[in-house]
């Protein structure tokens, strides 16, 4: 079974909302569809037969903390995922390893999936394990730490939105490298998303040992979102 993860970012809107949940069908059991828009827009995909994830939750279940997202709420209006530590978080929000690991756990305790982001810039890659290491070790530290079936989503921040994409052996070596270094008897997912689009998808797809794609601009097209869907084979 692989996933296919819709990260619309801040866009869409209901006429999006409207198409997505008309256009796309049911699924088939290899595919996992998982569609995060906007938290405005969550609400709106009454009925939606796939799941629904936010972009992001608070590190505390509620409290005096204004315009933030309540990841007990999130999970009550509807939500199973919620991607956290995406690179634009980390680069315009300055999120840190520390706090996404902090929000990674009252995920785990609001009944959330996390889908937890990783991946190094251009001028880090040449050194991406030690990134990739810095950015796993508060879920590496303790092999006993319950991962809950978190999925790890390795996105090079130069191939996220740029049309470049890794090889297909850089990618097979990133997610080797991840499921190395967290173990193999743990309760997890190693996704890839940057520049995911209906012509690349099934060869990235086919990669050994990938659980999926997390897609960007692609999930805002239905027929392009359709095509990725589609790549999966059975
Ligand atoms: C992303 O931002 O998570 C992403 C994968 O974007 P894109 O597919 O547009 O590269």
């Amino acid at each position: 079974m692989k996933f296919v993860i819709a990260n619309w970012k801040m866009n869409g809107n209901f006429e999006l909302v409207n198409q997505m949940m008309n256009g796309i069908g049911k699924g088939r059991d290899c595919c996992k569809v998982i569609v995060c828009p906007p938290a405005a827009l969550i609400t709106s995909f009454k009925g939606f037969e796939h799941d629904l994830g936010a972009q992001n939750c608070f590190y505390e279940e509620k409290g005096a903390f204004t315009g933030e997202n309540s990841p007990k709420l999130l999970k009550e209006i509807g939500c199973k995922y919620v991607i956290l530590g995406h690179s634009e978080r980390r680069a315009i929000f300055h999120e840190s390893d520390e706090l996404i690991f902090k929000k990674w756990n009252v995920a785990i305790k609001c009944g959330l999936t996390p889908i937890v982001c990783i991946g190094e810039t251009l001028e880090e890659r040449d050194k991406w394990k030690d990134v990739l290491a810095a950015q796993l070790a508060s879920y590496c530290a303790d092999k006993s730490l319950d991962l809950h079936k978190t999925i790890f989503a390795y996105e090079p921040i130069w191939s996220i939105g740029t049309g470049k994409v890794p090889s297909k052996r850089e990618i097979e070596e990133a997610i080797g490298f991840i499921k190395g270094i967290i173990g193999s008897e743990r309760d997890y997912y190693a996704v890839y998303g940057g520049s995911v689009n209906g012509s690349n998808s099934s060869e990235i797809l086919s990669i050994d040992g990938l659980d999926g794609v997390l897609v960007g601009s692609a999930s805002l097209k239905i027929s392009d979102f359709n095509a990725i869907i589609n790549s999966v084979s059975a």
